[in-house]
């Protein structure tokens, strides 16, 4: 197995970007890693034109997500790219993520906002903020972004037991893609993790929520790949439950792997992917190539009332 890496890459702003690529063939594992979002237009008083482009990052996130305002922390240079031969890929990026997040339509959220208002009536600001049609937790049902690959549901599950042998790891990182802290109440934070073994490969790519003293909600996607093999199997499970219901130390709720197993599963799917034989990704396309596929609605979920396989990273 080779082992590439670079750091110090350089981005628009001139500020550093780590990277760092690995080859476990046949994939191709990359990511890359920077500062945070600027909070204003970074190129132009006015902000950059609606077909400037070369906008600047904070322009594109604007433009693109229109939501009425962004998370704390957005990381658009957090990615994590995995990418099979020149026939498939599947990227982790912050901008996929917060494209999930509803705006503009009424969610369950919001009915948990209400009780959250009622209880915080004393931030007037907050209030005002909060009766647009907007979902300020942004939460998200990202699976990733991928092109290349054959989806179909399966019952097949992601066999637990053979992400806790004991196995070497050869690759491990974590990146954050956004974070916000819900104006000091709660925790809303989107990550993906990697981890590598000599058989295998393992993506946990986690949305955490915490409302203080309402609720806490996981969204978890699961990627495993079995060198060897020409699929992965996706593993989506929803967990929630209201902090009321909650018979567990509070100390606990700041910590998702702890929590995860007490938290009941609403939603939960698995899928396959198989590595599309007609496929033939170009690299130098990848960008405007890559569609989002995290499409949850089209496909009837598999509902289990199972807590058994929160599989920590
Ligand atoms: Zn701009």
């Amino acid at each position: 197995m080779t082992t590439v890496k670079i750091h110090g890459g350089i981005d628009i702003l001139r500020l550093p970007v780590n990277e760092e690529e690995h080859l476990f063939p046949p994939w191709h594992l990359k990511y890359t890693q920077s500062h945070i979002l600027h909070s204003k237009c970074s190129r132009s008083e006015n902000a950059c034109g609606d077909n400037d482009a070369d906008s600047c990052q904070f322009c594109v996130f604007n433009r693109t997500l229109d939501l009425p305002h962004m998370p704390d922390m957005v990381f658009p240079n957090n990615i994590l790219t995995l990418k099979y031969e020149d026939k498939a890929i599947i990227e982790f990026n912050a901008l996929d993520a917060l494209k999930r997040v509803s705006n503009g339509k009424i969610n369950l959220q919001l009915a948990c906002a209400e009780a959250w208002k009622e209880s915080r009536s004393e931030s007037s600001e907050y209030l005002e903020e909060k009766v647009k049609p907007f979902d300020w937790t942004f939460t998200t049902d990202y699976m990733g972004t991928m092109k290349g690959f054959d989806v179909v549901e399966t019952s097949e599950k992601i066999d637990v037991n053979k992400l806790k042998q004991k196995e070497k790891i050869l690759f491990y990182h974590d990146l954050t893609l956004f974070e916000d802290e819900l104006h000091d109440n709660g925790i809303a934070v989107c990550s993906v993790k990697i981890r590598v073994m000599p058989s295998s490969f393992f993506v946990l790519l986690r949305y955490f929520l915490r409302v203080d003293n309402v609720m806490l909600k996981i969204n978890d996607t699961r990627l495993f790949y079995e060198f060897g093999q020409d699929y992965l199997l996706r593993e989506f499970t929803s967990r929630e439950d209201k902090v009321a219901n909650l018979r567990v130390s509070p100390v606990i709720f700041t910590e998702p792997n702890e929590i995860a197993q007490y938290l009941p599963i609403t939603k939960s799917k698995c899928h396959k992917l198989t590595i599309s034989e007609k496929s033939n990704v170009k690299p130098e396309n990848l960008a405007t190539q890559i569609e989002s596929t995290s499409t949850l609605g089209t496909v009837s979920s598999t509902t289990t009332t199972s807590t058994t396989n929160s599989v920590s990273m």
